[in-house]
Formats: C-alpha cells, sequence, structure tokens
C-alpha cells in the first residue's frame, strides 16, 4: 500500500486530491477484525512553504456477527483523520504522521492504526439492535414476542399488595 506523491511534493501545486482503493494485505489483521480487505482512502494534501498536511478520511467494511442478535451482518465504517506528512518521524510530535521516502508514503501502518481506533467496540449490526429474547429466542428487530407482556415484576406485585 504505498501512496506516491513525488509528482505533486516538486511541482507548484499546494493540494492534491486523494481517492484511492487500497488492499490491505494482512490475513491475520483481517481475521482477526473480521475486515474486507478493500479500504477506500480519500481526502486531500496540502502543501505550505513549512509543512505537508493530509485531511483524509478512510472506509472499510466490517463483516461480522452481531453480539446481541446473532445475525451476520456488513456495515461500512468511515473514519476522518488529519496527519502530518513529514520526512522524518517526530517521536515527540502528538499528530499522525505520514513519513515519505522516495516520494512514497507507506500506508500500510497508518490504515491499520486508523481501523484499530474506529472499528466499534461491539459489533452490532446495528447499534439501536434489540437483540434476541431471551425466554424465546426470537429476533426483537423482526418480530416482538409475548413473553413481555406476561412476565410479571415482582415490584408491581409489591405494588398491587399495597393497592389491596
Ligand atoms: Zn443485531
Ligand atoms: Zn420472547
Amino acid at each position: 500500500m504505498m501512496l506516491k506523491i513525488k509528482k505533486f511534493l516538486s511541482s507548484d501545486d499546494v493540494s492534491l486530491i486523494v481517492n484511492e482503493n487500497l488492499a490491505i494485505d494482512d490475513e491475520e489483521f483481517l481475521e482477526e477484525t473480521h475486515l474486507d480487505k478493500n479500504v477506500l482512502l480519500t481526502g486531500e494534501i496540502f502543501k505550505t512553504d513549512d509543512n505537508v498536511t493530509f485531511s483524509g478520511k478512510i472506509e472499510y467494511t466490517l463483516a461480522d456477527e452481531c453480539a446481541r442478535c446473532l445475525k451476520e451482518f456488513e456495515r461500512r465504517i468511515e473514519t476522518k483523520f488529519q496527519a502530518d506528512i513529514v520526512q522524518k518521524e517526530d517521536m515527540e510530535s502528538d499528530e499522525i504522521q505520514m513519513v515519505v521516502t522516495d516520494g512514497m508514503i507507506r500506508m500500510d501502518e497508518i490504515i491499520k492504526q486508523l481501523i484499530y481506533l474506529s472499528l466499534p467496540m461491539k459489533s452490532l449490526c446495528n447499534d439501536d439492535c434489540k437483540g434476541i429474547c431471551p425466554y424465546c429466542g426470537v429476533n426483537l428487530n423482526n418480530e416482538i414476542c409475548q413473553c413481555e407482556r406476561n412476565l410479571t415484576d415482582p415490584r408491581f406485585d409489591k405494588l398491587k399488595d399495597l393497592l389491596k
């Protein structure tokens, strides 16, 4: 995964539009994260006299089993980032840094880092997933079961006693 910016760096242009389809070449990483290998990298690189910065976004697809309803799902995730493009990494900087070597940026590690930072903590088909009913196993996203209505809550029993 190389981003070639040699021409841009030596030109008089002050900005470069980026729109690249990248593929993650790390089976272990893909298995661990349940990702599709294709990552779309878009954004713009800006050049001033003092620095070069990248204002970008990555988009990728998570294909996993929902932790709540156990259904297989695919979810598109996107995350924005700002990075400094540098010749040599500055260890004291807190910014994301992309190091240019021979006019190219090796993107592998940065993309993986951005993915780790943006992956949802829990694999859910949808943030509002209602899950499955613990009593009858029905997927509550598709159906409404009778279980909850028939269950008596002990707190209400006490209330009923008080009302008697
Ligand atoms: Zn779900
Ligand atoms: Zn139920």
